[in-house]
């Protein structure tokens, strides 16, 4: 399927099956906001749950927090997010068209990367058996040149972006000859810098009003914290403290869907280490959350790792797990070595000591931290990407999304053959028994094969029909999603035959 439509697809599919809505709808939506429906929130609970027990349960050392949204407005001056917390952003002036200066320029040297794979194609069929791709690469007048333009603009970018020359950016754009998507037209404004943290009024304004952030990370609420809970957990380092929250950006280029969102959900947790440890501990983790990734069974060349050239104002190594997306390889999940810079900036700011005691060398340090944050929107996406599946059937297509079953929105979906004879009440009856171990769901509408139809398009990984035969001999019939197979089981062995099907344990114990 060409990328863009199954892009397109799934974002049509997410709105029919109660997945994702537009926030506001009935107002005409608000940009870059989502709300989820009845299937996404079952889904998005369940990958929370699955990483909190993947970080939290599997990891003694590891405890969780749920830290407050609205801070005292020195934590973002402390953290740099107040100076430093910026997009590049520059407007085409004919079509009126905001973009960030970084994303343009991104975006140019995936252009030229692409003529380079097209070089290959090309050149690979000519060679066949014989052709060595990088010898190719290395040695092509073509590919050379196009190596050489994406080198330059890369170094010469990342140094105006360090030195904040924006003047420069603005010229890489013109020289570059970057025209806007829209209008076509090399008609730029200057570029300038844009906070995005969203700012508003604690208190009425006769008491004094008070100008605070909506958090744009959940990272800052561990580091304030970190102190409480290292005395009251009496926690040894390393140990690390895991935390689900909101956070808001005010993305200037809200597009792709819940890829970019200005109201979004971060996984993250904060490892904190002894200062030197810090290249060891960022390796495991890398590793094991690329690991969780991979756990759900998706195909692994979906992901791939990506290591930052630029980095952000705290990091000293940042790594990126990154998904094939429709639109591409982006961005999920960020690794980063955070150093002390955090814990220290709190520490000058708020006057309170973040010394860590270690009674084995009888020294006073500030923690160094290694961080994992992953977006619970995108981490969705990439499963709703990975999951959805258009089988040719011989009278029909199916879409089916095959969702790993432990998260699975709906795990059991209970259907009588038809509306009379005593059998909706022992389908009900079956339910009330099952409904206490898994999410189930009772249908009675439309032929059973428009209803499994119905339950393929949000993942169910299990139907049974109760049927005349089920009153005699109490046995249902059971079918599959992922494989159609359909078999008869006694009523009293479906709880065993589901339940181990979908346990969370599945995953975890491939960690
Ligand atoms: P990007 O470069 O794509 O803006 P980032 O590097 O700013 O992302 P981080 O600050 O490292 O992102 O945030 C950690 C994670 O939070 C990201 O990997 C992503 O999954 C998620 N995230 C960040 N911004 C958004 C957003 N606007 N919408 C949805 N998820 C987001």
């Amino acid at each position: 399927m060409i990328q863009e439509d199954l892009f397109k697809k799934l974002i049509a599919h997410c709105k029919e099956y109660g997945f994702i809505f537009q926030s506001s709808e009935i107002y005409d939506g608000l940009s870059a906001v989502y709300d989820y429906g009845q299937n996404g929130v079952e889904l998005k609970n369940n990958i929370k749950e699955y990483w909190w027990k993947a970080m939290v349960m599997l990891n003694e050392e590891v405890v969780g927090i749920d830290s407050a949204i609205f801070m005292h407005p020195t934590v973002w001056k402390a953290s740099g997010h107040v100076d430093a917390f910026n997009d590049p952003l520059i407007d085409n002036k004919d079509s009126k068209k905001r973009y960030r200066a970084d994303v343009l320029i991104e975006e140019h040297i995936e252009k030229i990367k692409a003529k380079i794979s097209k070089e290959v194609d090309k050149a690979a069929k000519r060679f066949g058996d014989s052709f060595d791709e990088q010898m190719f690469i290395s040695t092509n007048p073509r590919t050379q040149k196009y190596n050489q333009q994406i080198e330059e603009i890369s170094t010469r970018f990342i140094k105006s972006l360090e030195e904040e020359n924006f003047e420069d950016i603005r010229n890489i754009i013109i020289e570059n000859e970057i025209v806007c998507p829209v209008s076509g037209s090399k008609n730029w404004t200057d570029v300038r810098q844009f906070n995005l943290m969203f700012d508003t009024k604690l208190g009425s304004l006769a008491e004094g009003a008070n100008t605070i952030y909506l958090r744009p990370e959940t990272a800052q609420g561990i580091f304030v914290n970190y102190l409480n809970v290292q005395k009251t957990g009496r926690m040894k380092l390393p140990f690390g403290i895991a935390q689900i929250g909101k956070a808001f950006r005010n993305e200037i280029i809200a597009r792709q869907f819940i890829f970019r969102m200005r109201e979004f959900e971060q996984l993250e947790m904060q490892y904190f280490i002894k200062p030197g440890e810090e290249e060891k501990w960022f390796d495991i983790w890398k590793e094991k959350r690329m690991k969780w990734h991979q756990a759900m069974g998706f195909a692994p060349e979906m992901y791939k790792f990506h290591e930052h050239d630029k980095l952000a104002h705290y990091a000293k190594a940042a790594f990126d797990i990154e998904y094939k997306f429709p639109f591409g390889f982006k961005e999920i999940e960020g690794i980063h070595s955070r150093t002390d810079f955090d814990l220290s900036q709190h520490q000058k700011f708020s006057g309170k000591k973040m010394q860590y005691f270690d009674n084995e060398t009888n020294e006073s340090y500030v923690p160094y931290v290694v961080e994992t944050s992953m977006g619970l929107d995108r981490t969705f996406l990439t499963i709703l990407s990975s999951a959805y599946r258009e089988e040719k059937l011989e009278n029909e297509t199916r879409i089916v999304l095959s969702i790993p079953e432990p998260l699975a929105p709906i795990k059991l979906a209970v259907f009588p053959l038809i509306k009379k004879d005593g059998l909706p009440e022992l389908a009900k009856e079956i339910m009330d028994k099952l409904k206490y171990d898994m999410n189930c769901h009772y249908e009675e509408k439309d032929s059973i094969g428009k209803r499994y139809r119905r339950h393929d398009a949000i993942g169910t990984p299990f139907c049974i029909t109760v049927d005349h035969e089920s009153k005699e001999n109490n046995t249902v019939t059971i079918r599959y999603r992922d494989t159609m197979k359909q078999e008869r089981v006694p009523i009293e062995k479906l709880q065993n035959i589901i339940k181990e099907k979908i346990d969370l344990k599945i995953l975890l114990e491939k960690l």
